[in-house]
């Protein structure tokens, strides 16, 4: 299988650092720990270099964790793990500090029964949040290049803000594009929604920027902004995080991106 994906591999470039770097790998965004037992979309294999591809697995896994326990049943029903999520949280739990703060209850709708319930709000610890944006970024870069097909340059930027159980995704996607101001027209627009992973994309008409939201398992998610022409000063919505990617150091935080 790995011989197979570095011949179709063969030729391009990396598709996480700018284009920069040949791709000697397939890098699986979302990764394959997400879609345990469970069909994974197909056409989310990128051609990626062995530092992007390795870059951080540990980083899929607190992914996983994070998408697993923020499930609408996991929140609400605290329902019994399958054995599949019951090893990853177990292999979570003896590598890596736990990704939640101290939580507080909510009132979530429970569309199963139509009520509202009290749920567990969560809030993530500073280091698990640092990850996951860096995660996120990394499938943010993947989505541009799945939808928009080139690769975004070295001179992106890519801002992420991640939601958290208690925010309504919907309404952040909006508020995201609204960020970017109504000199922009987002009129490209894809979706996909799966039962495990969701997602929606809008860019501009010179595919230079781009407006992006994902959900996993019903819960997890991220709203993301990838802008390649970064003469442009976008930001009126306070993102949490802010990186940017090049052939020499990969995905990396740079500073704040509050404008
Ligand atoms: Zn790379």
């Amino acid at each position: 299988m790995a011989r197979n994906h570095r011949k179709v591999w063969q030729g391009k470039k990396c598709v996480l650092c700018g284009g920069q770097r040949p791709a000697e790998d397939c890098e699986h965004a979302p990764p394959k720990v997400l879609f345990l037992g469970q069909t994974r979309p197909k056409g989310w294999e990128f051609p990626s270099c062995k530092r992007c591809n390795n870059g951080a697995s540990s980083n899929d896994t607190l992914a996983a964790y994070v998408a697993y326990s923020q499930a609408p049943d996991a929140i609400l029903h605290s329902t019994p793990l399958s054995s599949h999520q019951q090893k990853l949280i177990n292999g979570f739990g003896n590598n890596l500090p736990f990704p939640y703060k101290q939580g507080h209850s909510v009132p979530v709708y429970d569309e199963t029964t139509q009520t509202w319930k009290s749920a567990r709000h969560v809030e993530y610890t500073d280091q698990a949040a640092t990850s996951l944006a860096l995660w996120a970024a990394k499938q943010s870069l993947a989505m541009w290049y799945r939808f928009i097909g080139t690769i975004a340059s070295h001179h992106s930027t890519i801002d992420i803000s991640l939601l958290t159980n208690a925010m309504h995704p919907d309404g952040e996607f909006e508020q995201a594009l609204h960020s970017i101001g109504p000199s922009f027209s987002m009129s490209t627009k894809k979706n996909l929604v799966d039962q495990n992973f969701s997602c929606k994309f809008q860019c501009n008409s010179q595919k230079n920027l781009a407006v992006m939201f994902a959900q996993y398992h019903g819960g997890f998610a991220f709203v993301s902004k990838i802008n390649d022409r970064p003469s442009a000063k976008l930001s009126r919505l306070g993102y949490q995080y802010k990186f940017s990617t090049n052939g020499h150091d990969g995905i990396h935080q740079i500073k704040s991106g509050r404008a």
